[in-house]
């Protein structure tokens, strides 16, 4: 993708220094439904949230900046504190509470699941101009709250191959296998906006 130069990187964005830990294995859990689990060959407690082990992935903000890539670490927080993709503002519309989406393409349906944070109004204009995504095709759209649905991660189990998919947050046997990078959010009644 090509940013103009004097572009804000959006908050989320990942930069090629944020490199992400691989050192995997599996390990006797006896939490787990199966009785092992993925972790880390140095694990920490820090390593698990909502049931899932997350990537642990360098804060730097430094190098190329990564375009395509969210950040694990700061996707999750501005899912979970309601956060502006762009500035790590606070997301809602302060007079009416909605949140603010922008896609670029036209969301498939009314409800659905998202990983990619919500946007302040006050940075809509500017990432509709500068992102050469969505100054070809920007489709706005406003919701209520969300809750959170699962993780979006590499599904890592014993003699496969590693799999990127959404898992659901009530999918145990499956979550202890996953290695999560993304917090999946649902999303109700999307209703579009003029811009
Ligand atoms: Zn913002």
């Amino acid at each position: 993708m090509v940013i103009a130069a004097q572009a804000v990187v959006p908050y989320v964005t990942a930069y090629s220094e944020e490199t992400v830990a691989l050192n995997l294995t599996f390990i006797r859990d006896t939490w787990s439904l199966s009785g092992v689990r993925l972790s880390y060959t140095d694990p920490t407690s820090s390593d698990w949230d909502m049931g899932v082990m997350w990537a642990r992935q360098k804060t730097l903000r430094r190098g190329k900046v990564l375009y395509d890539e969210l950040h694990t670490l700061r996707q999750k927080e501005c899912m979970l504190s309601r956060l502006c993709q762009v500035c790590q503002g606070p997301a809602s519309d302060p007079d009416t509470g909605l949140l603010t989406w922008v896609f670029h393409v036209e969301p498939p349906a009314a409800s659905g699941r998202l990983s990619k944070p919500p946007i302040c109004r006050g940075c809509l204009p500017e990432a509709i101009t500068v992102c050469p995504y969505l100054r070809r095709e920007a489709h706005v759209y406003g919701s209520g709250d969300y809750c959170v649905w699962g993780v979006k991660g590499l599904v890592v189990s014993p003699g496969r191959q590693p799999v990127l998919r959404d898992v659901p947050r009530d999918d145990l046997h499956t979550l202890a296998f996953t290695f999560a990078r993304a917090l999946v959010v649902h999303v109700s009644e999307l209703r579009r906006e003029n811009v």
